[in-house]
């Protein structure tokens, strides 16, 4: 698994406009509002994105 991960929308004004940063390994700099930041790979949810639909209807 990769761990770098490219962001596709600036997570604070939302622009595409983004740049990997020279400065900083993995930082990313968005063109549209000068703000650097990075994105961390924390790991996988221990139960993974599991729906509460158990002891539901079942057909
Ligand atoms: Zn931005």
């Amino acid at each position: 698994m990769s761990e770098r991960a490219a962001p596709f929308y600036c997570p604070y004004c939302g622009d595409e406009d983004l740049r990997p940063s020279e400065e900083k390994h993995g930082a990313w700099e968005c063109a549209a509002c000068s703000r650097a930041f990075q994105l961390k790979f924390l790991g996988l949810l221990s139960q993974g994105l599991k729906r509460s639909d158990s002891g539901g209807a079942q057909i």
